[in-house]
Protein backbone atom coordinates (compact mmCIF):
# COMPACT_ATOMS: atom_id res chain seq x y z
CA UNK A 1 0.00 0.00 0.00
CA UNK A 2 1.24 3.53 -0.70
CA UNK A 3 2.56 5.68 2.04
CA UNK A 4 1.06 9.49 1.40
CA UNK A 5 3.27 12.71 2.99
CA UNK A 6 0.89 14.76 4.10
CA UNK A 7 1.75 18.42 5.05
CA UNK A 8 -0.08 19.94 7.83
CA UNK A 9 -0.56 23.97 9.11
CA UNK A 10 -2.24 24.20 11.62
CA UNK A 11 -2.38 27.89 11.49
CA UNK A 12 -3.86 30.35 14.09
CA UNK A 13 -7.14 30.30 15.49
CA UNK A 14 -9.31 28.09 15.68
CA UNK A 15 -6.62 26.29 12.85
CA UNK A 16 -5.41 24.21 15.36
CA UNK A 17 -8.41 22.59 17.14
CA UNK A 18 -9.75 21.41 13.97
CA UNK A 19 -6.66 19.99 12.38
CA UNK A 20 -6.09 18.29 15.30
CA UNK A 21 -9.83 16.73 15.03
CA UNK A 22 -9.09 15.90 11.08
CA UNK A 23 -5.37 14.38 11.44
CA UNK A 24 -7.63 11.66 13.48
CA UNK A 25 -10.16 11.50 10.87
CA UNK A 26 -7.30 10.74 8.46
CA UNK A 27 -5.51 8.24 11.02
CA UNK A 28 -8.78 6.53 11.02
CA UNK A 29 -9.07 6.01 7.56
CA UNK A 30 -5.33 4.68 7.29
CA UNK A 31 -6.16 1.99 9.49
CA UNK A 32 -9.94 1.08 8.15
CA UNK A 33 -8.13 0.65 4.64
CA UNK A 34 -4.60 -0.17 5.33
CA UNK A 35 -2.73 3.05 4.13
CA UNK A 36 -0.10 5.38 5.82
CA UNK A 37 -0.43 8.61 5.85
CA UNK A 38 2.64 10.28 7.46
CA UNK A 39 2.40 13.81 8.79
CA UNK A 40 4.88 16.86 9.02
CA UNK A 41 3.53 19.58 10.37
CA UNK A 42 4.93 23.13 9.32
CA UNK A 43 4.64 27.14 10.35
CA UNK A 44 2.62 29.44 8.65
CA UNK A 45 1.31 32.85 9.45
CA UNK A 46 0.50 34.83 12.68
CA UNK A 47 2.67 31.80 14.84
CA UNK A 48 4.91 31.81 12.33
CA UNK A 49 5.98 35.71 12.49
CA UNK A 50 5.74 35.10 16.13
CA UNK A 51 8.30 32.58 16.05
CA UNK A 52 10.76 33.20 12.77
CA UNK A 53 9.66 36.92 11.54
CA UNK A 54 8.22 36.09 8.48
CA UNK A 55 4.59 34.42 7.52
CA UNK A 56 5.75 31.82 5.16
CA UNK A 57 9.14 30.44 6.50
CA UNK A 58 11.15 28.44 3.20
CA UNK A 59 11.33 25.29 5.23
CA UNK A 60 7.33 25.24 5.26
CA UNK A 61 7.53 25.72 1.50
CA UNK A 62 10.17 22.94 1.36
CA UNK A 63 7.73 20.64 2.92
CA UNK A 64 5.13 20.86 1.46
CA UNK A 65 7.09 20.90 -1.87
CA UNK A 66 7.98 17.16 -1.05
CA UNK A 67 4.65 16.25 0.44
CA UNK A 68 1.95 15.04 -1.47
CA UNK A 69 -0.85 17.32 -0.50
CA UNK A 70 -0.86 19.74 2.20
CA UNK A 71 -3.80 20.48 4.64
CA UNK A 72 -4.39 23.55 6.26
CA UNK A 73 -6.37 25.10 8.87
CA UNK A 74 -6.44 28.81 9.24
CA UNK A 75 -4.42 31.93 9.27
CA UNK A 76 -4.89 35.24 10.72
CA UNK A 77 -6.11 37.08 13.94
CA UNK A 78 -6.31 40.78 15.46
CA UNK A 79 -3.00 40.41 17.16
CA UNK A 80 -1.30 40.84 13.62
CA UNK A 81 -3.81 42.98 12.12
CA UNK A 82 -1.58 46.14 12.98
CA UNK A 83 1.48 44.98 11.09
CA UNK A 84 2.37 46.12 7.05
CA UNK A 85 0.46 44.17 4.05
CA UNK A 86 3.44 42.07 3.36
CA UNK A 87 3.60 41.05 7.08
CA UNK A 88 0.20 39.58 7.40
CA UNK A 89 -0.53 36.12 8.57
CA UNK A 90 -2.31 36.47 4.85
CA UNK A 91 0.75 36.69 2.95
CA UNK A 92 1.84 33.19 3.57
CA UNK A 93 -1.51 31.71 1.76
CA UNK A 94 -0.58 33.84 -1.47
CA UNK A 95 2.86 32.65 -1.01
CA UNK A 96 1.60 29.20 -0.49
CA UNK A 97 -0.69 29.02 -3.69
CA UNK A 98 2.17 30.69 -5.87
CA UNK A 99 5.01 28.60 -4.78
CA UNK A 100 3.18 25.60 -5.32
CA UNK A 101 0.93 26.84 -8.59
CA UNK A 102 -1.88 26.26 -7.33
CA UNK A 103 -3.91 27.83 -9.54
CA UNK A 104 -7.45 26.29 -9.57
CA UNK A 105 -9.50 26.60 -6.72
CA UNK A 106 -12.52 24.49 -6.39
CA UNK A 107 -15.12 25.34 -3.75
CA UNK A 108 -18.24 23.12 -3.80
CA UNK A 109 -21.38 24.81 -1.70
CA UNK A 110 -23.33 22.23 -1.13
CA UNK A 111 -26.46 22.28 1.10
CA UNK A 112 -26.94 18.88 3.13
CA UNK A 113 -30.00 17.38 3.37
CA UNK A 114 -30.34 17.80 7.04
CA UNK A 115 -29.36 21.75 7.23
CA UNK A 116 -32.00 22.93 5.14
CA UNK A 117 -33.19 25.34 7.63
CA UNK A 118 -30.11 26.74 8.21
CA UNK A 119 -30.49 28.52 4.63
CA UNK A 120 -31.50 31.89 4.86
CA UNK A 121 -33.37 31.70 0.99
CA UNK A 122 -37.38 30.67 0.85
CA UNK A 123 -38.19 27.33 1.72
CA UNK A 124 -39.48 27.03 -2.20
CA UNK A 125 -35.90 27.89 -3.03
CA UNK A 126 -34.30 25.18 -0.66
CA UNK A 127 -36.59 22.49 -1.54
CA UNK A 128 -34.84 22.37 -5.15
CA UNK A 129 -31.60 21.96 -3.34
CA UNK A 130 -27.95 23.78 -3.91
CA UNK A 131 -25.04 21.70 -5.13
CA UNK A 132 -22.70 24.22 -7.30
CA UNK A 133 -19.13 23.60 -7.35
CA UNK A 134 -17.12 27.03 -8.05
CA UNK A 135 -13.88 26.93 -9.63
CA UNK A 136 -11.68 29.92 -8.93
CA UNK A 137 -8.28 30.89 -10.75
CA UNK A 138 -6.13 31.21 -7.73
CA UNK A 139 -2.69 32.35 -8.81
CA UNK A 140 -3.69 35.42 -11.41
CA UNK A 141 -5.56 38.37 -11.89
CA UNK A 142 -5.69 41.39 -9.65
CA UNK A 143 -4.11 39.82 -6.64
CA UNK A 144 -0.99 38.91 -8.16
CA UNK A 145 -0.94 41.95 -11.08
CA UNK A 146 1.12 45.29 -10.72
CA UNK A 147 0.35 47.59 -8.25
CA UNK A 148 1.26 50.79 -6.58
CA UNK A 149 0.35 54.37 -5.26
CA UNK A 150 1.15 57.44 -6.65
CA UNK A 151 0.43 61.23 -6.14
CA UNK A 152 -1.96 63.02 -8.06
CA UNK A 153 -3.91 65.96 -8.43
CA UNK A 154 -6.77 64.76 -6.26
CA UNK A 155 -4.33 63.50 -3.59
CA UNK A 156 -2.33 60.05 -2.77
CA UNK A 157 -4.07 57.25 -5.47
CA UNK A 158 -3.44 53.77 -5.38
CA UNK A 159 -3.82 50.80 -8.17
CA UNK A 160 -3.93 47.12 -8.85
CA UNK A 161 -4.18 45.27 -11.82
CA UNK A 162 -6.22 42.88 -13.72
CA UNK A 163 -4.11 40.84 -16.11
CA UNK A 164 -4.99 37.17 -17.51
CA UNK A 165 -3.05 35.88 -19.88
CA UNK A 166 -4.32 33.40 -22.25
CA UNK A 167 -2.57 30.14 -20.99
CA UNK A 168 -3.93 31.32 -17.49
CA UNK A 169 -7.39 30.52 -18.55
CA UNK A 170 -7.20 27.91 -20.90
CA UNK A 171 -5.68 25.50 -17.55
CA UNK A 172 -8.70 26.72 -14.98
CA UNK A 173 -11.29 26.39 -18.06
CA UNK A 174 -10.08 22.97 -18.87
CA UNK A 175 -10.11 22.21 -14.94
CA UNK A 176 -14.13 23.37 -15.10
CA UNK A 177 -15.01 21.69 -17.67
CA UNK A 178 -13.23 18.68 -16.53
CA UNK A 179 -15.09 18.81 -13.56
CA UNK A 180 -18.48 19.63 -15.75
CA UNK A 181 -17.76 16.25 -17.35
CA UNK A 182 -18.02 14.43 -14.19
CA UNK A 183 -20.98 16.36 -13.30
CA UNK A 184 -24.32 17.40 -14.66
CA UNK A 185 -22.21 18.63 -17.63
CA UNK A 186 -23.10 22.47 -17.20
CA UNK A 187 -20.78 25.17 -17.09
CA UNK A 188 -21.48 28.54 -16.40
CA UNK A 189 -18.41 30.86 -16.82
CA UNK A 190 -18.54 34.57 -14.49
CA UNK A 191 -16.65 37.31 -16.28
CA UNK A 192 -17.28 41.39 -16.96
CA UNK A 193 -16.61 41.18 -20.32
CA UNK A 194 -19.42 43.73 -21.07
CA UNK A 195 -16.98 46.22 -19.19
CA UNK A 196 -13.47 44.64 -18.96
CA UNK A 197 -10.74 43.90 -21.47
CA UNK A 198 -9.37 40.93 -19.55
CA UNK A 199 -13.05 39.58 -19.53
CA UNK A 200 -12.97 39.78 -23.10
CA UNK A 201 -9.76 37.86 -23.27
CA UNK A 202 -10.92 35.22 -20.90
CA UNK A 203 -14.48 34.63 -22.59
CA UNK A 204 -12.92 34.20 -26.22
CA UNK A 205 -10.39 31.70 -24.46
CA UNK A 206 -13.16 29.56 -22.30
CA UNK A 207 -15.24 29.56 -25.90
CA UNK A 208 -11.88 28.00 -27.78
CA UNK A 209 -11.56 25.45 -24.94
CA UNK A 210 -15.54 24.39 -24.93
CA UNK A 211 -15.16 23.21 -28.61
CA UNK A 212 -13.06 20.28 -26.68
CA UNK A 213 -16.37 19.47 -24.57
CA UNK A 214 -19.41 19.80 -26.74
CA UNK A 215 -20.86 17.09 -24.26
CA UNK A 216 -20.71 19.88 -21.66
CA UNK A 217 -23.61 22.92 -21.94
CA UNK A 218 -21.90 26.54 -21.64
CA UNK A 219 -23.44 29.13 -20.54
CA UNK A 220 -22.51 33.21 -19.44
CA UNK A 221 -23.11 35.40 -16.56
CA UNK A 222 -21.33 38.97 -15.67
CA UNK A 223 -20.73 38.70 -12.18
CA UNK A 224 -22.95 41.12 -10.76
CA UNK A 225 -25.74 39.39 -12.23
CA UNK A 226 -24.14 36.03 -11.04
CA UNK A 227 -24.44 37.47 -7.76
CA UNK A 228 -28.17 37.58 -7.89
CA UNK A 229 -28.58 34.64 -9.48
CA UNK A 230 -26.86 31.57 -7.19
CA UNK A 231 -29.45 33.67 -4.53
CA UNK A 232 -32.47 33.49 -7.26
CA UNK A 233 -32.66 29.99 -8.88
CA UNK A 234 -29.32 28.31 -7.34
CA UNK A 235 -30.81 24.81 -8.56
CA UNK A 236 -30.25 26.34 -11.69
CA UNK A 237 -26.25 26.15 -11.83
CA UNK A 238 -23.59 23.05 -11.48
CA UNK A 239 -20.29 24.03 -12.16
CA UNK A 240 -19.21 27.76 -11.87
CA UNK A 241 -15.69 29.29 -13.36
CA UNK A 242 -14.33 32.68 -12.84
CA UNK A 243 -11.47 34.95 -12.12
CA UNK A 244 -9.26 35.26 -8.59
CA UNK A 245 -11.65 38.55 -7.33
CA UNK A 246 -14.93 37.54 -8.72
CA UNK A 247 -14.56 34.08 -7.47
CA UNK A 248 -13.73 34.92 -3.85
CA UNK A 249 -16.58 36.85 -3.63
CA UNK A 250 -19.00 34.75 -5.57
CA UNK A 251 -17.80 31.78 -3.41
CA UNK A 252 -18.07 33.73 0.01
CA UNK A 253 -21.59 34.10 -1.40
CA UNK A 254 -22.42 30.67 -2.34
CA UNK A 255 -21.58 29.96 1.02
CA UNK A 256 -23.83 32.13 3.03
CA UNK A 257 -26.45 30.38 1.43
CA UNK A 258 -25.93 26.89 2.25
CA UNK A 259 -25.96 28.03 5.80
CA UNK A 260 -22.55 27.44 7.61
CA UNK A 261 -19.15 28.45 7.06
CA UNK A 262 -18.14 25.94 9.37
CA UNK A 263 -19.49 23.25 6.57
CA UNK A 264 -17.47 24.24 3.49
CA UNK A 265 -14.39 22.49 2.06
CA UNK A 266 -12.00 23.29 -0.61
CA UNK A 267 -8.88 22.37 -2.67
CA UNK A 268 -6.47 24.08 -4.19
CA UNK A 269 -5.09 22.09 -7.49
CA UNK A 270 -1.69 22.61 -9.59
CA UNK A 271 -1.46 21.24 -12.71
CA UNK A 272 -0.40 17.58 -11.64
CA UNK A 273 -3.30 17.36 -9.09
CA UNK A 274 -1.13 18.30 -6.26
CA UNK A 275 -3.36 19.95 -3.65
CA UNK A 276 -3.88 22.35 -0.42
CA UNK A 277 -6.67 21.47 1.18
CA UNK A 278 -8.37 23.81 3.73
CA UNK A 279 -11.92 25.17 5.23
CA UNK A 280 -13.01 27.88 3.21
CA UNK A 281 -13.60 29.58 6.18
CA UNK A 282 -11.10 31.87 8.43
CA UNK A 283 -9.34 31.28 11.65
CA UNK A 284 -12.26 32.67 13.88
CA UNK A 285 -10.54 34.36 16.41
CA UNK A 286 -13.82 34.99 18.57
CA UNK A 287 -14.27 31.81 18.97
CA UNK A 288 -10.29 30.64 19.31
CA UNK A 289 -9.87 27.97 21.78
CA UNK A 290 -13.31 27.80 23.56
CA UNK A 291 -13.73 23.92 22.14
CA UNK A 292 -16.46 25.30 19.85
CA UNK A 293 -15.25 25.51 16.07
CA UNK A 294 -16.82 23.14 13.92
CA UNK A 295 -14.36 21.10 12.24
CA UNK A 296 -16.28 19.66 9.73
CA UNK A 297 -15.35 22.19 6.77
CA UNK A 298 -11.60 20.89 7.51
CA UNK A 299 -12.98 16.87 7.76
CA UNK A 300 -14.44 17.22 4.38
CA UNK A 301 -11.15 19.26 3.16
CA UNK A 302 -9.68 16.37 3.82
CA UNK A 303 -12.36 14.25 1.49
CA UNK A 304 -11.58 16.05 -1.11
CA UNK A 305 -7.41 15.75 -0.60
CA UNK A 306 -8.44 11.61 -0.96
CA UNK A 307 -10.30 11.97 -3.95
CA UNK A 308 -8.15 14.47 -5.35
CA UNK A 309 -4.92 14.48 -4.70
CA UNK A 310 -4.52 10.33 -3.92
CA UNK A 311 -7.16 9.02 -6.25
CA UNK A 312 -8.80 7.30 -2.87
CA UNK A 313 -13.02 7.38 -3.68
CA UNK A 314 -13.88 5.06 -1.34
CA UNK A 315 -12.17 6.55 1.17
CA UNK A 316 -12.97 9.93 0.67
CA UNK A 317 -17.15 9.00 0.14
CA UNK A 318 -16.84 7.21 3.55
CA UNK A 319 -15.63 10.62 5.52
CA UNK A 320 -18.89 12.25 3.76
CA UNK A 321 -20.86 9.27 4.74
CA UNK A 322 -19.61 9.46 8.55
CA UNK A 323 -20.37 13.17 8.60
CA UNK A 324 -24.00 12.59 7.01
CA UNK A 325 -24.89 10.12 10.00
CA UNK A 326 -23.50 12.40 12.43
CA UNK A 327 -25.42 15.77 11.16
CA UNK A 328 -28.66 13.13 10.54
CA UNK A 329 -28.47 11.95 14.26
CA UNK A 330 -29.14 15.44 15.49
CA UNK A 331 -25.95 16.92 16.61
CA UNK A 332 -24.55 20.41 15.76
CA UNK A 333 -21.98 22.65 16.45
CA UNK A 334 -23.13 26.39 17.61
CA UNK A 335 -22.55 27.94 14.04
CA UNK A 336 -25.18 24.98 12.70
CA UNK A 337 -27.21 24.45 16.28
CA UNK A 338 -31.28 24.41 15.82
CA UNK A 339 -33.73 23.67 18.13
CA UNK A 340 -34.13 20.30 19.47
CA UNK A 341 -30.70 19.38 18.03
CA UNK A 342 -27.58 18.80 20.57
CA UNK A 343 -25.19 20.94 21.33
CA UNK A 344 -21.92 19.63 21.12
CA UNK A 345 -17.99 21.07 20.97
CA UNK A 346 -15.75 20.42 18.43
CA UNK A 347 -13.72 17.59 19.74
CA UNK A 348 -17.01 16.29 20.66
CA UNK A 349 -17.79 16.48 16.87
CA UNK A 350 -14.47 14.75 15.93
CA UNK A 351 -15.09 12.02 18.00
CA UNK A 352 -18.75 11.43 16.78
CA UNK A 353 -17.12 11.20 13.04
CA UNK A 354 -14.33 9.08 14.29
CA UNK A 355 -16.95 6.79 15.46
CA UNK A 356 -18.98 6.80 12.77
CA UNK A 357 -16.09 5.87 10.38
P1 LIG B 1 -13.81 33.85 9.82
O1 LIG B 1 -14.22 32.89 8.79
O2 LIG B 1 -12.61 33.51 10.62
O3 LIG B 1 -15.03 34.08 10.84
C1 LIG B 1 -16.29 34.62 10.44
C2 LIG B 1 -17.36 34.17 11.45
O4 LIG B 1 -17.63 32.79 11.24
C3 LIG B 1 -16.92 34.30 12.90
O5 LIG B 1 -18.02 34.69 13.69
C4 LIG B 1 -16.48 32.91 13.27
O6 LIG B 1 -16.62 32.61 14.64
C5 LIG B 1 -17.38 32.04 12.41
N1 LIG B 1 -16.72 30.79 12.03
C6 LIG B 1 -15.74 30.64 11.11
N2 LIG B 1 -15.36 29.37 11.04
C7 LIG B 1 -16.11 28.69 11.92
C8 LIG B 1 -16.17 27.32 12.31
N3 LIG B 1 -15.37 26.38 11.77
N4 LIG B 1 -17.06 26.97 13.26
C9 LIG B 1 -17.87 27.88 13.82
N5 LIG B 1 -17.86 29.19 13.49
C10 LIG B 1 -16.98 29.59 12.55
O7 LIG B 1 -13.63 35.25 9.08
P2 LIG B 1 -13.09 36.65 9.63
O8 LIG B 1 -13.60 36.88 11.01
O9 LIG B 1 -13.37 37.62 8.57
O10 LIG B 1 -11.52 36.49 9.71
C11 LIG B 1 -10.79 36.12 10.88
C12 LIG B 1 -9.32 35.98 10.52
O11 LIG B 1 -9.16 34.89 9.60
C13 LIG B 1 -8.74 37.21 9.81
O12 LIG B 1 -7.44 37.42 10.28
C14 LIG B 1 -8.75 36.80 8.34
O13 LIG B 1 -7.79 37.49 7.59
C15 LIG B 1 -8.44 35.35 8.45
N6 LIG B 1 -8.87 34.55 7.29
C16 LIG B 1 -8.09 33.48 6.96
C17 LIG B 1 -8.49 32.64 5.94
C18 LIG B 1 -7.63 31.46 5.65
O14 LIG B 1 -6.74 31.14 6.44
N7 LIG B 1 -7.85 30.76 4.55
C19 LIG B 1 -9.67 32.87 5.26
C20 LIG B 1 -10.49 33.94 5.64
C21 LIG B 1 -10.08 34.78 6.68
Amino acid sequence: MPNYKIATIPGDGIGPEIITETVKVLEKIAQNFGHTFTFTEVLAGGIAIDKTGVPLPDETVEVCKQSDAVLLGAVGGWKWDVLPGHMRPERALLGLRGALGLYANLRPAVLHDTLKGACPLRADIVAKGIDIMIVRELTGGMYFGDRGRKETDLGLAAWDTEMYATEEVRRIAVTAFELARKRKKHLTNVDKANVLESSRLWREVILEVAKDYPDVQLDHLYIDNAAMQIIREPSAYDVMVTTNMFGDILSDEASQITGSIGMLPSASLNKDNFGMYEPIHGSAPDIAGTDKANPIATILSAAMMLNYSFGLDKEAKAIENAVTKVLESGVRTGDIMSDGMRLVGTREMGRLVLEAL
